[in-house]
């Protein structure tokens, strides 16, 4: 008889995009003829940079000609992508890698999840709150998480909350965690963390021996010249620290698939006897044994991205939606309602007035303003009583959007 991983079967059937769409559903039995904007996506939705589309062409047009032929490529990705991103992303930061260290892959989603096929079941684990819910969730599936509490909590999950009080930056533990997510410019509060907030956390983690898994696929957003792009601006982290980008949110590759990882040779976990083991060497062995790398029209797909028209094209993309976000922003302004966030990210994490819930908001502006959100909570336990909505829509419907829910309120 085979037998199942029960642990996945504790997480919930994705019931929070479920959730919505029945309600949206229900919305539009009783209101047949209403026009319902969406602002609740997080998928982006301008078309992928022209520079990207024609490299991809020409890639497809190379494996068509046994000159120029590419099977299988090299496990860690094509040398000349790891060398674009080093230069561009990294070295013109005063970050040094080795292309050795980075690890292309087909998005920031498995990286952040597979990760945990190297490191022992019993870590503890410690997240922001509210958070990307792929974290917690591949770490249930693994057995990591523990069991459900009270709807939203994780009995091995140290939520660090993330609330007004505290600006949205999470309190540094007071106690050991082993293992932290961190993802910066946030999704979903839109938070970021200056240098010296960033800091805090490489110290916390190299004072109690911890790993972090730093998520920036949001880098690409940030606005702010002085807040940190990577974790690797700050001394130290190259011990502690794993990151995870994505060219998903950066230039529209959502549906493309391509990201990477960089592990640098210095990050190390235990054995049990204490023998320290280089998770660069651990995760090589990893993707060898159960990935057969990114296509190679990706991977020259995505090369296109660090050319000079290649810049030139995502820098308008971004700016298209960050200008919706200062659009919203500033309609958002003439109302009393507490938001946050679009300022160095696609997202706006609006409180709910009052006491209400972050259910009741959701409905509140599906009937009133017959705009869908995100109801915070499904961010996690401190998302209570907030939504969030992205800027990542067409300019009309999230200017229209607004002006709809600035009338309701
Ligand atoms: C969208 C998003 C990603 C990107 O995931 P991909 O699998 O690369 O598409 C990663 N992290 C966060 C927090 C995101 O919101």
């Amino acid at each position: 008889m085979a037998l199942v991983n029960e642990h996945l079967l504790k997480l919930p059937e994705n019931y929070l995009f479920t959730d919505i769409t029945k309600r949206i559903n229900s919305f539009k039995v009783t209101h047949p003829k209403t026009n319902v904007i969406n602002l609740g996506i997080g998928d982006v939705t301008r078309p992928i940079p022209q520079v990207c589309i024609e490299a991809m062409q020409k890639a497809a047009a190379d494996l068509g000609r046994v000159e120029t032929f590419h099977g299988y490529g090299p496990e860690q990705g094509y040398d000349f992508l790891i060398s674009a991103i080093i230069k561009n992303d990294y070295a013109a930061r005063g970050i040094s890698l080795d292309p050795n260290e980075v690890f292309i892959s087909d998005g920031a989603k498995s990286d952040t999840g597979n990760i945990g096929d190297i490191l022992r079941h019993d870590n503890s684990i410690g997240v922001t709150d509210p958070i990307y819910p792929a974290y917690v969730d591949s770490n249930v599936s693994s057995g990591r998480a523990g069991t459900l509490e009270n709807e939203s909590e994780w009995s091995n999950v140290v939520y660090l909350p993330c609330k007004i009080e505290n600006d949205f930056i999470p309190d540094i533990p007071e106690r050991r965690i082993d293992i932290i997510y961190l993802c910066y410019p946030n999704n979903p509060t839109g938070a970021v963390l200056t240098k010296s907030e960033l800091k805090k956390w490489v110290n916390y983690a190299i004072d109690n021996d911890a790993l972090i898994i730093f998520d920036g696929a949001y880098e690409a957003y940030i606005q702010n010249p002085d807040i940190p792009h990577s974790i690797y601006e700050i001394k130290g982290a190259r011990k502690v620290a794993i990151e995870s980008r994505s060219f998903s949110k950066t230039a529209g590759f959502t549906g493309v698939r391509c990201g990477y990882m960089v592990i640098p040779k210095e990050v190390t976990a235990a054995t049990l006897e204490g023998k320290r083991i280089s998770l660069n060497k651990m995760w090589l062995r990893r993707q060898s044994t159960k990935f057969n790398g990114v296509s190679y029209i990706t991977q020259r797909g995505a090369e296109a991205i660090y050319t000079p028209e290649g810049k030139k094209q995502v820098k308008e993309m971004i700016s298209y939606y960050m200008e919706n976000a200062r659009l919203m922003k500033r309609m958002l302004n003439k109302t009393g309602l507490r938001f946050f966030g679009g300022e160095n990210a696609p997202y706006l994490w609006l409180k709910a007035p009052g006491n209400m819930t972050a259910w009741k908001f959701f409905d509140k502006l599906l009937y009133e303003a017959h705009v869908v959100s995100t109801p915070g909570i499904g961010f996690g336990p401190s998302g209570e009583g907030y939504v969030r909505i992205t800027s990542f829509g067409d300019r009309h419907d999230c200017e229209e959007g607004i002006r709809r829910i600035c009338q309701c309120l």
